[in-house]
């Protein structure tokens, strides 16, 4: 009795000690350290990886490329009690006294895990998306990489491909009711994974160190795994496709569930609604620039005055000036010339520091990524950053005397220097140099990809109003046809998956509305039908960073400063622009 109440009395002294500590911290309990949410978030993306192997293999993390995830109830189950664990653990550090950097990285777990449990839920793409059954593209990493020697990464697709079966099985339980468009690409996809398997994988396994038994024992692997193909495409083909006539589920999301995607993915200020009517808004706006640019370089180009100038007139301007190209043999020097001057005009006009140490290696497009566009940048991952970051440039020389002319037209003088803005200096390379100096795992796994886009277009728009090109007519209306492209993208998405916008009417929107060849037009409507958000993340980034540096500018007036706003912001990494806007607002 006595030790008991001994210990009560002890107990109480403690809890007395401990309220009146908290008090003289006027209530407050210490803020876990910066240092406790960095060791917090390394076990978080470990866990990660664990449960989302094939995204870990996308952002070159390899430990767990042997696995794979059984897309069965029991795992979604799985994925959201995940979630939800780490929703939880998260409100330990959800107080104020958290450095801002930390705070950011816990919004966009946060926001992250979120929208894995609305995509189980609720999204349900799992239901009728069969293109989500897609696992060629991790064995396509696996088996194209060179992050460890051939025999390792065959080891690993061996460990992997023995549940392939299991995989296609639950696929097959899984589909209900699916859209018709994405059940077509999902058996092309699946087709050519068959393809990878039976030829590549095959072909590297027989050149490959493996010992007899255990190529013997792969072969029947593949084998098992090809069969499990044949009846997932022949489920999708025979007892699923005839069956949809048009009765299917419609491809367009809807305005709710649009309006949650958007949300989750953009991680913007705006709604859909707001961001198509401030598009509608900044086209008729653009129109107006486009048709006194026409008016100005009009006589120049066709030797008279022009009697009236409409949208067709801004059309054939166009045409003319795009005739004004680079030879199809000297496309990759064009550009690196083109690279060296951007670098001088910006450190000649002070508009942002550049880093000489991370410089960017223009080199020919590597064989796989082919055919989608242009040029690109490849840059290193979080696993592997001190990789050189890449300037793909397409080569011509697969090209006909008329394909060649016509994608030369697309790229003319004028666009091929928007291009290099928007894809390298100061657009994707340079904002991707900065973002490297705020190291954080989290940023670079979860990056705003509104932010990423919307820099680049803004770069655009900064480069141009500070003087680059000498303010050439022919620039500015090049620039302003690129513009129309994010403006009707835009338009596009919303209209198509919102408001029922038909194929007619967006084939004339693109058209006729934003001076595209036909064959553009019909190649974005079939990227509409297989996607959805995504085309909107360039227009609404670039309307909030505009936004942003209006409100930046009225508020320090005389004081503000282009390289200051620009360093500013490009110096929290690549997070949503409205946090940028919060953490920027916060600092003055
Ligand atoms: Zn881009």
């Amino acid at each position: 009795m006595k030790n008991t109440s001994h210990l009560r009395l002890v107990s109480f002294l403690i809890s007395m000690l401990l309220i009146l500590g908290s008090c003289r911290q006027g209530n407050k309990v210490e803020a876990p350290s910066p240092q406790d949410f960095e060791s917090f978030s390394h076990r978080f993306v470990e866990a990660l990886w664990q449960q989302f192997p094939d995204w870990a293999s996308a952002v070159g993390y390899h430990a767990t490329d042997h696995l794979l995830t059984i897309p069965d109830a029991s795992n979604r189950a799985a994925d959201i009690a995940f979630c939800n664990q780490y929703l939880d653990s998260l409100k330990h550090f959800e107080i104020p006294g958290m450095d801002v950097h930390s705070a950011t990285d816990i919004k966009l777990i946060r926001n992250k895990l979120k929208a894995i449990i609305w995509e189980t839920d609720t999204l349900r793409e799992w239901e009728w998306n069969p293109s989500v059954y897609n696992p060629g593209s991790s064995f396509g990493y696996m088996l194209g990489g060179t992050y460890a020697p051939l025999d390792e990464r065959l080891m690993a697709i061996y460990q992997k491909i023995i549940h392939l079966p299991a995989y296609y099985a639950a696929a097959i339980d899984n589909i209900n009711n699916p859209v018709e468009e994405y059940t077509t690409m999902a058996i092309e996809r699946t087709k050519g994974f068959a393809q990878t398997l039976s030829g590549k994988l095959s072909d590297s396994i027989s050149i490959s160190g493996l010992d007899e038994e255990t190529k013997h024992n792969f072969t029947e692997r593949i084998s098992k795994a090809i069969s499990a193909i044949e009846a997932f495409v022949s489920h999708l083909e025979n007892d699923i496709l005839p069956g949809l006539n048009d009765m299917g589920r419609d491809f367009r999301l809807g305005a709710e569930l649009y309006k949650s995607k958007f949300n989750y993915n953009l991680q913007a200020r705006y709604t859909p609604d707001e961001i198509y009517d401030i598009a509608i808004y900044e086209r008729d706006e653009t129109y107006t620039e486009m048709l006194v640019l026409t008016k100005r370089l009009w006589e120049k180009y066709f030797g008279e005055k022009p009697s009236s100038i409409n949208l067709q007139s801004v059309d054939l301007m166009i045409e003319k000036i795009a005739e004004s190209h680079t030879h199809r043999d000297s496309f990759q020097y064009a550009i690196e010339a083109q690279l060296n001057e951007l670098t001088t005009f910006i450190e000649a006009n002070d508009l942002l520091t550049l880093d000489a140490d991370k410089p960017l290696v223009v080199r020919e497009m590597p064989a796989y990524s082919r055919g989608i566009s242009a040029v690109n940048i490849s840059a290193p991952g979080p696993y592997d950053a001190n990789e050189a970051t890449y300037y793909n440039v397409n080569k011509l020389d697969g090209f006909s005397t008329e394909e060649a002319e016509s994608f030369l037209m697309e790229y003319n003088d004028y666009m091929l220097q928007i291009l290099n803005i928007h894809e390298a200096i100061p657009g994707h390379y340079t904002q991707l140099v900065y973002s490297n100096k705020t190291p954080s795992l989290i940023k670079s796994i979860f990056h705003n990809g509104t932010m990423v886009e919307g820099w680049a277009c803004f770069a655009e728009r900064m480069m141009l109003e500070a003087g680059y090109g000498d303010h050439a007519p022919e620039l500015w209306l090049m620039y302003y046809k690129w513009y129309l492209r994010i403006i009707s993208n835009t338009l596009l998405d919303i209209g198509v998956h919102t408001k029922n916008m038909s194929r007619e009417d967006a084939i004339d929107l693109l058209v006729n509305g934003a001076f595209q060849e036909t064959a553009e037009a019909e190649g974005k409507w079939v990227r509409v039908t297989r996607s959805s958000v995504q085309l909107c993340s360039y227009f609404t980034g670039l309307t909030e960073i505009l936004d942003l540096r209006a409100e930046t500018k009225s508020r320090q007036g005389d004081a503000f400063s282009v390289k200051n706003f620009n360093e500013t912001f490009l110096g929290y990494g690549s997070i949503p622009v409205k946090y940028i806007r919060e953490l920027m607002n916060q600092m003055e």
